[in-house]
């Protein structure tokens, strides 16, 4: 197994936490656990650094998590919480000189060439960012840097999610259902990173319970939710209705696995 070190970027859902205008009692919360930037992680490895999604707050965590350089993007899909903060990636673009590899689905590929079309464009306004697009399918292993990274498929309402294994971890945002052939691909994980919204019910993401109940039928060691709603609660409130094993992550959190 690699030795990874995951950094929690954001663990917000789409609005982020706390909410434009609201005044619940998370919105207004002094607690530093309770301010959730978009859902993103960091994997560094060795000398190589991957983000994975690229949501609005992607230049602050950049400068927040102090990343000097960028090795490559991985992207689950093409809603604006992932990708709308991509066109920050041209700092790394001059820092480097050099293109970034930004991997994901033809779908999401098609979506980044439609919201970043000038990025694409045959004649180049200077300053653009230079992306260069990876296609990766559910099930064939990529390396990026030496480090073998298998994608598989979660469904979040009706749209495909890509999530990603590397050794015992693995990192699943915006899932809603898993179909058997990805949860065959995520048999051994000892550290999951799993979304999980919301006490209530939702369309396309999973509740509390949902993901529990995901993590102890993969059989994780350890657990981590993430993709948190204003609604589902503080983070300490939230922390005491979980199981032994299950934690919920907060900005700023750094794993060693
Ligand atoms: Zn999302
Ligand atoms: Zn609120
Ligand atoms: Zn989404």
């Amino acid at each position: 197994m690699p030795n990874l070190k995951i950094t929690f970027l954001g663990t917000g859902t789409s609005q982020g936490v706390p909410v434009i205008a609201c005044d619940c009692a998370v919105c207004v919360s002094e607690e530093t656990k309770d301010r959730r930037l978009r859902t993103s992680i960091l994997i560094s490895y060795e000398d190589v650094n991957i983000v994975v999604d690229t949501g609005p707050d992607f230049r602050y965590q950049m400068l927040r998590a102090n990343v000097k350089h960028l090795e490559a993007v991985l992207v689950t899909h093409s809603h604006k919480d992932h990708i709308a903060g991509m066109d920050d990636v041209r700092a790394f673009n001059y820092q480097q000189q050099d293109s970034i590899p930004i991997y994901g689905t033809p779908a999401t590929h098609a979506a980044l060439e439609r919201e970043f079309y000038y990025a694409f464009a045959e004649h180049k306004y200077p300053g653009v960012p230079r992306l260069e697009l990876r296609e990766i399918s559910k099930g064939e292993p990529f390396l990026i840097g030496g480090l073998s990274i298998m994608p598989l498929e979660v469904l979040h309402y009706k749209m495909p999610v890509t999530g990603f294994r590397i050794g015992d971890f693995a990192y699943i945002t915006d899932a809603k259902t898993i179909e058997p052939a990805s949860k065959l691909l995520l048999k051994g994980v000892q550290v999951l990173v799993v979304n999980a919204l919301q006490e209530e019910p939702h369309i396309s993401h999973f509740t509390r319970e949902e993901a529990v109940a995901f993590s102890q039928e993969i059989g994780a060691r350890t657990t981590y939710l993430t993709h948190i709603s204003h609604r589902f609660g503080k983070h300490e409130e939230i922390q005491e209705r979980l199981p032994d094993g299950i934690f919920v992550a907060y900005d700023g959190l750094i794993l060693d696995v």
